[in-house]
């Protein structure tokens, strides 16, 4: 079967992650944002296309599904169809999927993780953020220090330093939240809103 790429330049807000994942597939453009290798305008539509193989499919697909803005679609050749359906266009009545209500009950529903904890500070006089990891026996074990939520918790879980799914998600929120108060200089506090 043949696929067609399709990618609306107009709308890429240069995120940089198709071309970060695959650079063979992507370039950057001068206003940095992603140029589609191999690709042509169609004049028509304003989107660049690229007709695809079954075989090229699975980078193409990875490409589309780590775009934040949903830029990049890919159809079938023949009929014209997502594969993908990955455009936030829906309203939920409409999904054809089941619709959970995200809900917390209380800081009961918190178990301890038995690999330990974290104490997470942004210093924005270094545009830094410093992950404190401490063990299970609440001794300080680690400093990860880095620019970004992105790169400290790709750190945490390389080093294999949480060992629940909710203590991960935990530590990913916190994170963006002190990069985001670190870049628009606002005061952070670990468990707190931001303000
Ligand atoms: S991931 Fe999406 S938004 Fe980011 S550069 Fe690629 S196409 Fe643009």
């Amino acid at each position: 079967m043949e696929y067609k790429v399709i990618y609306e330049k107009n709308d890429c807000i240069s995120a940089n992650r198709c071309m970060g994942i695959h650079p063979e597939l992507w370039d950057k453009d001068q206003d940095g944002k992603a140029i589609l290798k191999k690709g042509n305008l169609n004049s028509q539509t304003k989107k660049y296309e690229l007709a695809i193989q079954e075989k090229e499919l699975p980078a193409y697909k990875e490409s589309a599904l780590i775009c934040p803005v949903f830029v990049i679609d890919i159809v079938e050749l023949e009929s014209g169809k997502s594969i993908l359906n990955i455009k936030p266009t829906k309203t939920p009545e409409k999904e054809d999927v089941p619709v959970l209500k995200a809900h917390y009950e209380s800081r009961k529903e918190w178990a301890m993780d038995p690999k330990g904890f974290f104490t997470i500070k942004p210093f924005p006089e270094e545009q830094l953020i410093r992950a404190r990891y401490y063990g299970e026996d609440y001794a300080l074990k680690i400093v990860i220090e880095g620019k970004n939520a992105e790169e400290i918790y790709n750190t945490i879980v390389r080093e294999k330093l949480v060992s629940t799914f909710q203590h991960a998600a935990y530590v990913g929120c916190e994170l963006m939240k002190a990069e985001i108060a670190m870049k628009k200089n606002l005061s952070y506090v670990q468990d707190d809103p931001l303000p």
